[in-house]
C-alpha cells in the first residue's frame, strides 16, 4: 500500500508535518470526507461531484453556453463575466461605427482611399459565431469571390449620369482580380484575404500572376528532377529483395541499371542468367518492370480494370497493394496473348508480385527508340504504317484486345520493324469503354502518321473501322463518337439483361453472337 493510501485510511495519522502541505511533491491534503462503501460506488455520486468539479473548473463556459452576447429580453445576467464582455460589445461596435465615420470623412470624394478596417474591433465574422465551425468553403458564400458577379454589359458601363461605373471601375476590377487568383495553381499561396473585401490593382494582379506561373513551372522541373535522381533508389525495401532474390538464384545476372522512370513504372536493364527448369530459356537481356507500390498514381486508372469483367470479381475485394499486382498481371497476361498471335512485343520471363519480368527490345543495354524519337526514311515510315495497322487488327480480332494507351511513345522501332509495349491498361473490347479506347489509339495513330507524311495513312475513323470490323458511317468526328457510345450502351444493356458479354460487336442487326 502506498503512503497516501495508508494516510487516508489510518485515522490516528494526525496532520503531516509543514512540508508536507508546502511542498508540491508531498501527499495531497487529506480533507477525509467520511463515506461509506455504498456511496463510494454510488454513480449517482460520482455524477455529482463531477458536475461540482466542472462548474468550478469552467463556470464561464456553462454561461456562454447559455446564449451570450445577444442583446435582447431573455439574457441571463447572472455571470459578471458575461456582462463585461456584453458592454465590451457593445463599446467595441460604438468604437467601429465612430472609425467608419471618420473613414467617410478623411476620404471624402477623393479617388485614393484610406482604409481603416484594420483598426476596426470586431472582425466581421466575429458576428458569426458558428464560423469557426463551418469550413469556409462549404458556406454558399465564398469570400473569394467578389460580392455580386457584376458582368458589365456590352456597351461598357453601368448606372446613370453621375453614378456611372464602367468595366474599368478600380472596385469592380479590383475584386474580379481578387477572385481570379482562384485560378493559380492550388499551391501557389495567394494568402489570407478572407472575410475581407480584397481589390487587387491590375497592375499588382498581373505580376502576382507572373509569379504563380513561373513558380508553377519551376516546382514542375524540380520534381522531374527529383523524379530522376531517385531513380535507382525508386524501388523500395521489398522490392530490392524480390529482386535481389532474382539475381541470387541466378536467373538474373546482373541489374545494369534504370531506363525510365515513369508515373506509373520504373523499368530497368538486366541480363539474363540461367533459368533453374530446363524448358525455360531466360533472354539474354531482360527489362524489369515494377509496378510503382506508391499509390496515387493507379487511382485514376481505376476504371480500366473495374469494368474488366475478367478482373470484377476480385477487384470489389482488394486492397489498393493487390490492385497494383493485378497491373503487372494483366500486363502479362496481355502479353503472353500478344506473343501467340505472333505480335512484336517483349516475351514474358517471369512475374513476381509487381514486378515482371521481360525480355528487353534493344541492345547491349540501349533500349529500342521510341517511335516518338525515331526518324524513319519515308519508306520505313509506310512500312511501319502498314505493320501497325496490322497488328492493331490482329490485337483486336485474334487477341481479342484494345491496346487502349496506343500512341508513338508506347512503339518502339527495333529490327527494322514496330514493337508494342506497356500493355498493362489494354482491355477487351467489350470493356464498357473498350471502343472509345480503341477509338482514341486510332486518332493517335492516324494523326501520327499523317503527321509524318504517309499519305495513305487512314483517317481515324477510317482506321477504326478497318480494326475493329464495323462499319460505323457517320462522317464527323462527333456523330462517330456518338455512335460508338450506343455501341457500347447496347453491349452494356445486354449484359444487363443477359448476363453475358456480346462476343463480338455487329452494327448491322445481325443476332448477337456469344461466348460459350
Ligand atoms: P509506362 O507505363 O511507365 O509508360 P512502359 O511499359 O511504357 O511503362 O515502359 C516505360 C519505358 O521503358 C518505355 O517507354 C521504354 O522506353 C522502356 N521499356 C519498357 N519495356 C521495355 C522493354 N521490354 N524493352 C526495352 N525498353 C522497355
Ligand atoms: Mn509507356
Amino acid at each position: 500500500m502506498d503512503s497516501v493510501g495508508v494516510a487516508a485510511a489510518a485515522p490516528d495519522a494526525g496532520p503531516g508535518p509543514a512540508w508536507q502541505s508546502k511542498c508540491p511533491w508531498g501527499a495531497p491534503n487529506t480533507t477525509s470526507i467520511s463515506c461509506s462503501l455504498a456511496d463510494v460506488m454510488s454513480e449517482q455520486l460520482a455524477k455529482e461531484l463531477q458536475l461540482e468539479e466542472e462548474n468550478a473548473a469552467f463556470p464561464e463556459v456553462v454561461a456562454s453556453a447559455e446564449g451570450p452576447f445577444i442583446t435582447g429580453e431573455n439574457i441571463d445576467t447572472s455571470s459578471d463575466l458575461m456582462l463585461a464582455q456584453m458592454l465590451q460589445m457593445e463599446f467595441d461596435r460604438e468604437y467601429d461605427a465612430q472609425l467608419r465615420r471618420e473613414e467617410k470623412k478623411i476620404n471624402g470624394d477623393s479617388k485614393v482611399s484610406i482604409s481603416f478596417e484594420n483598426y476596426r474591433k470586431v472582425h466581421p465574422y466575429d458576428s458569426d459565431s458558428s464560423e469557426d465551425e463551418v469550413d469556409w468553403q462549404d458556406t454558399r458564400h465564398d469570400p473569394y469571390r467578389a460580392d455580386k458577379p457584376t458582368t458589365t454589359p456590352r456597351r461598357g458601363f453601368i448606372g446613370k449620369g453621375k453614378d456611372i461605373t464602367t468595366k474599368h471601375d478600380e472596385v469592380v476590377c479590383g475584386r474580379k482580380n481578387t477572385a481570379r487568383m482562384e485560378n493559380f495553381a492550388p499551391e501557389f499561396q495567394v494568402g489570407d484575404g478572407i472575410g475581407m473585401d480584397l481589390k487587387l490593382s491590375n497592375q499588382v494582379f498581373n505580376a502576382l500572376k507572373q509569379h504563380a506561373y513561373s513558380e508553377e513551372r519551376r516546382s514542375a522541373r524540380l520534381h522531374e528532377k527529383k523524379e530522376h535522381s531517385t531513380a535507382e533508389k525508386a524501388v523500395d525495401p521489398k522490392t530490392r529483395l524480390l529482386l535481389y532474390k532474382m539475381v541470387n538464384s541466378g536467373m538474373l545476372e546482373t541489374i545494369t541499371g534504370c531506363i525510365s522512370t515513369g508515373k506509373e513504372s520504373v523499368v530497368f536493364h538486366a541480363y539474363g542468367g540461367k533459368s533453374a527448369t530446363e524448358d525455360k530459356v531466360i533472354p539474354p537481356e531482360c527489362a524489369i518492370k515494377v509496378f510503382k507500390t506508391t499509390l496515387n498514381e493507379f487511382k485514376n486508372r481505376d476504371k480500366y480494370i473495374k469494368d474488366d469483367y475478367r478482373f470484377k470479381d476480385r477487384f470489389s475485394k482488394l486492397n489498393p497493394r493487390k490492385i497494383i499486382r493485378m497491373w503487372a498481371e494483366k500486363e502479362m497476361h496481355n502479353l503472353t496473348r500478344m506473343q501467340n498471335a505472333g505480335i512484336p512485343c517483349p516475351q514474358v520471363v517471369i512475374l513476381k508480385k509487381h514486378v515482371l519480368v521481360m525480355s528487353f527490345i534493344g541492345q547491349d543495354q540501349v533500349p529500342a527508340p521510341k517511335l516518338k524519337d525515331v526518324t524513319l526514311g519515308s519508306e520505313d515510315m509506310k512500312k511501319a504504317y502498314y505493320q501497325i495497322l496490322n497488328m492493331m487488327q490482329q490485337l483486336y480480332k485474334e487477341c481479342n484486345l484494345v491496346h487502349a494507351d496506343l500512341s508513338e511513345y508506347n512503339m518502339l522501332w527495333h529490327d527494322g520493324k514496330v514493337w508494342l509495349i506497356d500493355v498493362s491498361q489494354s482491355v477487351e473490347p467489350t470493356h464498357p469503354h473498350g471502343l472509345e479506347f480503341l477509338f482514341r489509339d486510332c486518332r493517335n495513330v492516324s494523326q501520327f502518321f499523317q503527321k509524318g507524311g504517309v499519305a495513305e495513312a487512314l483517317n481515324e475513323r477510317e482506321l477504326f473501322n478497318a480494326v475493329s470490323g464495323l462499319n460505323i458511317t457517320a462522317d464527323n468526328e462527333v456523330d462517330f463518337q456518338a455512335e460508338i457510345e450506343a455501341l457500347e450502351k447496347m453491349n452494356e444493356d445486354h449484359v444487363q439483361n443477359h448476363g453475358k458479354k456480346l462476343s463480338t460487336f455487329s452494327s448491322d442487326g445481325d443476332p448477337p453472337i456469344y461466348d460459350e
